[in-house]
């Protein structure tokens, strides 16, 4: 992208990065090497950095492993969920409520070493349904979800993604699931993780940072970009996921990035010069 004004002092002025996963700084297992050179540039230059990811099919440990393996050296406080704001939220507001969690094993072992009271899905009567990204969903998980929802169970989920791009395509995330529940209940859920408030929350929370302190990095406009434009933090879309330029000329307000760069390289190159 050319800038007549490049936004070098705007994005400098940062205190905390935030950063996608999918899309933004890897796809799959294809790293990005120049995502791993910005970060370790932001990280010299005293920055905080953060990894944000809706995708709650894995959970944090998974996801240091992942990162480290891959090159980016992350701390623990440095990686959240979509998962991990939905627990938060049921710690808070819905404190000892049973909770019956279409997720991943990995997920519900998670939520249940956390305290959450997760129950069978054959109970007859719940307090919460929660549906996630479930690679291991199956007709019998979905039928209790259903039919639990529709007798009167409160309906959430960790996040709306329709959609997670991998190596060789998409495959159907958390907002598909959903939608299958919402086509035979009627009832849509009450989302979490991005572009959702509490996950701004949570971020302030964890960091200490306030929101003019931020830039959000990501490749989408619904759920990354979105974050930002709806509560007044910087957003920077890159073009290395989902969204190309023509889907920015067409997005709504709401989903308007502050900037729009093709990727992660061109930011670093502006924030630090073409030095290796
Ligand atoms: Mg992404």
């Amino acid at each position: 992208m050319e800038f007549k004004n490049p936004p070098t002092q705007a994005i400098k002025d940062k205190e905390l990065y935030i950063f996608d996963m999918d899309g933004t700084i890897y796809l799959g297992y294809n790293v990005f090497d120049f995502a791993i050179k910005f970060i370790n540039d932001l990280r010299a230059a005293g920055k905080k950095v953060l990894f944000f990811t809706n995708n709650a099919s894995h959970t944090v440990p998974f996801y240091i492993e992942k990162l480290t393996k891959l090159g980016f050296s992350p701390k623990k406080e440095e990686i959240m969920t979509s998962g991990d704001v939905t627990k938060v939220f049921l710690h808070r507001h819905r404190a000892g409520k049973s909770v019956y969690l279409v997720g991943t094993d990995e997920l519900v072992a998670d939520f249940k070493n956390d305290g959450i009271n997760i129950v069978d899905g054959d109970s007859e009567k719940v307090d919460i349904v929660i549906t996630s990204f479930d690679t291991s969903m199956t007709y019998h998980k979905m039928d209790n979800a259903c039919r639990l929802v529709r007798n009167g169970s409160e309906y959430l989920s960790t996040h709306p993604d329709f959609n997670c791009p991998t190596e060789t395509g998409f495959i159907p995330d958390s907002g598909a699931i959903a939608a299958f529940v919402t086509a035979s209940t009627g009832k849509v859920p009450t989302y979490f993780g991005k572009p959702y408030v509490e996950t701004l929350d949570m971020i302030c929370e964890a960091t200490g940072v306030k929101k003019d302190g931020m830039c959000l990095f990501g490749d989408r406009l619904y759920t990354d970009i979105a974050l930002g434009a709806r509560n007044g933090v910087m957003s920077v879309l890159v073009l290395t996921g989902e969204t190309s330029a023509d889907d920015v000329d067409r997005a709504k307000p709401e989903e308007r990035p502050t900037y729009v760069f093709d990727s992660l390289d061109d930011v670093d190159r502006l924030m630090f010069g073409d030095k290796e």
